[in-house]
């Protein structure tokens, strides 16, 4: 079974992100940028279905700048074992993506494709859904346990207040939730080992898609800040103040 794994290129999520002066969007210069933890755990569970039996290779793909070429020798280092660059310049938005890796797919023919629940920069959760739509491909979101029985995927979904067991027929989507693993560290030789292993390079304009997007961002701006807080000497103060002050209790 083939496996093609979505990794994004986002800001780490250790970096307290600045917006720009203008509004126009978050400041990226000299940030660190690392893959979406989401898609961590994505490349993880594709690896530990590799370690089972059930999966042969591992494709990984990422639609972003030349730099993204860094995540993918991530997930290279991690088991992947060839990796796919569409290389565009701006920032796609979810519909864009969906419709490249949907090219990506009939190019490749997966029989699962995993992608995170969430990019942790755009927060959209709508990439996975858009790609199943697409393709008519089964679809098991948030995901927290897979399972490949026969020609079925079990999938648990971790739903408001409770698990969802689905089963999916092959080929399918399936987008990972944070209790699904947790992802392994690349070693050295592994590290060492993913620069020789196969990264091709694509642009949207060869596979034929249009990329045009269909929203545009307005405004962003950063949460208002907090005023500092105080120490109270005692709980009989700390009572008066929810009383009086925050009018809480
Ligand atoms: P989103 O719908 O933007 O929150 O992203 C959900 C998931 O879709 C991510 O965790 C990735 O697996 C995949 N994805 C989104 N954007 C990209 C991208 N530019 N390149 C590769 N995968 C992406």
């Amino acid at each position: 079974m083939k496996v093609l794994v979505a990794v994004k290129r986002v800001v780490d999520y250790n970096v307290k992100v600045r917006v720009k002066a203008d509004n126009s969007g978050v400041d990226l210069a000299n940030v660190k940028m690392s893959m979406n933890p989401f898609c961590e755990i994505a490349v993880e569970e594709a690896v530990r279905l590799k370690e089972k039996g059930v999966v042969t290779e591992i494709v990984a793909v990422a639609v972003g700048p030349t730099a993204a070429q860094e995540q993918l020798r991530t997930a290279l280092a991690l088991g992947a074992d060839r990796a796919i660059l569409v290389e565009v310049a701006d920032e796609l938005n979810s519909l864009a993506v969906a419709k490249t890796l949907k090219a990506i797919v009939d190019k490749e023919q997966p029989q699962l494709v995993i992608l995170g629940k969430q990019a942790i920069d755009s927060d959209n959760n709508q990439t996975g859904q858009m790609l199943a739509a697409l393709t008519g491909f089964a679809q098991g979101t948030f995901a927290s346990k897979v399972e490949v029985q026969g020609d079925k995927l079990n999938v648990i979904r971790e739903i408001d207040g409770g698990l969802q067991t689905v089963s999916l027929n092959l080929p399918a989507v399936v987008t990972t939730d944070l209790r699904l693993n947790e992802p392994r560290y690349a070693s050295l030789p592994n590290i060492m080992k993913a620069k020789k292993k196969p990264l091709e390079t694509v642009t949207p304009d060869a596979l034929g898609v249009a990329i045009t997007s269909t929203t545009k961002t307005v405004k962003v701006e950063a949460p208002a800040a907090r005023g500092a807080g105080i120490m109270v000497k005692s709980v009989a103060e700390l009572v008066e103040k929810l009383k009086n002050e925050a009018k809480v209790i």
